[in-house]
């Protein structure tokens, strides 16, 4: 009776899982066609890599059925995760390859972490929320990735002890770009960063340097967390 009962429940509960799990994927693959591709989007790897990262992982649960909306998410203690075609239009402008090592300043839920994880070898990154940090780590633990690395700290001295970085990724609004950053891209590298006013214009700006010359081009106009100091 007891078996009955257990086999019951499974066979019931089981299949509604996997549902929703493939429920999910139908959602992902089409934020990656309808809102990443058709605005021009075409790198392979990113969008492969936006249709492989489970995005409802990351976002609170009580938001789970919004997290392939076309817009970002609350993720605690005042921050948020950023809307996926901007998620995918920062990564796609790094150039990334698979031997790369990245450094990204503004961990949050991990999201973007994940999706340069599925592209590049080695992905360090930095948070300044201390909670923040601690529960992005346990959450990766549980997804078992290997190669996302997390500090807690002020990323605006980047990551010295790892560093030279093939790119950086800054996912905060500076109102300037940090020096030390500057420092630790490889010659060749890419650096991808909004600069602006916390409620003034924000802009990404694409950072190269080659030769020692850094040359700076202003993208599109973005809306994001304010990139503060400890
Ligand atoms: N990339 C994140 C986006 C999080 S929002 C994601 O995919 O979810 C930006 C994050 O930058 C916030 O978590 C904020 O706490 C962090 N941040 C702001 N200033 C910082 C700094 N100086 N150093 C490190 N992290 C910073």
């Amino acid at each position: 009776m007891h078996m009955f009962n257990y086999c019951l429940v499974a066979a019931f509960f089981l299949p509604a899982g996997l549902m929703l799990e493939g429920a999910f994927e139908e959602e992902r693959l089409k934020m990656v066609t309808k809102q990443i591709q058709y605005r021009g989007v075409s790198d392979k790897a990113t969008l492969e890599a936006m249709g492989e990262v489970p995005r409802h992982e990351f976002v609170p649960s009580e938001l789970e059925k919004y997290a392939y909306n076309d817009r970002p998410l609350p993720i605690g203690y005042g921050q948020t995760i950023s809307q996926p075609y901007i998620v995918a239009y920062m990564t796609e402008k790094l150039k990334l390859e698979p031997e790369h090592r990245i450094l990204e300043i503004g961990t949050g839920s991990g999201y973007q972490a994940a999706v340069l994880a599925e592209i590049v070898e080695q992905v360090y990154t930095v948070e300044i929320i201390p909670q923040l940090a601690a529960r992005t780590k346990a959450k990766m633990k549980v997804l078992s990735s290997k190669n996302i690395h997390i500090k807690q700290g002020d990323g605006f001295h980047g990551w010295e002890e790892e560093a030279p970085f093939d790119a950086i990724i800054v996912t905060a609004a500076a109102s300037f770009i940090p020096p030390p950053l500057i420092d630790q891209l490889k010659d060749g590298g890419r650096m991808i960063i909004p600069v602006g006013s916390t409620f003034g214009p924000q802009h990404l700006m694409l950072v190269t340097k080659l030769k020692d010359k850094i040359r700076t081009k202003r993208l599109i106009p973005v809306r994001f967390v304010p990139f503060t100091r400890q």
